[in-house]
């Protein structure tokens, strides 16, 4: 973290806030050289693990473009695909782990999505849990009518 007005290395931590639900801190820093003042934001790392084996850094930005397929032509503002991806977000950093499989992620999304649109949510299910026949939607169907009941 070098100082941005005189590159030193070193600085110090002057005041340290948890913003975003826990999923980065803002740091007041001061440089211990010139004494400039500045302020970093750090995310806590998050790593995806893809199926077939890679890993990236998770990003709300593509998340939120797969969700977005799901929801065309359904009346799903972008305010409410990021409150989602937050969600989402907010749900896979809570297991606590640095990295995540991809699936969990795909699980993540299921049951908010559910609860903002149910056609947005079958395809999502349908492409995620990999449904090969309109029986699968049929059961999937009743699994969500089931769950909305307890809702
Ligand atoms: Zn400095």
């Amino acid at each position: 973290m070098h100082c941005p007005f005189c590159h030193h290395e070193h600085s110090r931590v002057i005041d340290s806030r948890v913003i975003e639900a826990g999923t980065a801190t803002r740091r007041r820093r001061e440089c211990t050289h010139c004494q400039g003042r500045f302020t970093t934001l750090e995310k806590a790392v998050l790593l995806v693990v893809k199926r077939n084996g890679v890993t990236e850094p998770f990003s709300r930005e593509k998340l939120i473009r797969g969700v977005r397929r799901a929801c065309q032509g359904r009346e799903v503002s972008d305010d409410a695909l990021k409150k989602l991806a937050q969600q989402v977000e907010e749900t896979v950093r809570g297991q606590g782990s640095s990295q995540i499989n991809a699936n969990d992620i795909g699980l993540a999304v299921l049951e908010p999505l559910r609860e903002l649109d149910e056609v947005a949510y079958l395809r999502f299910a349908s492409v995620y849990k990999s449904f090969e026949s309109a029986e699968d939607f049929e059961a999937e169907i009743r699994l969500m009518r089931r769950r909305a009941r307890e809702d």
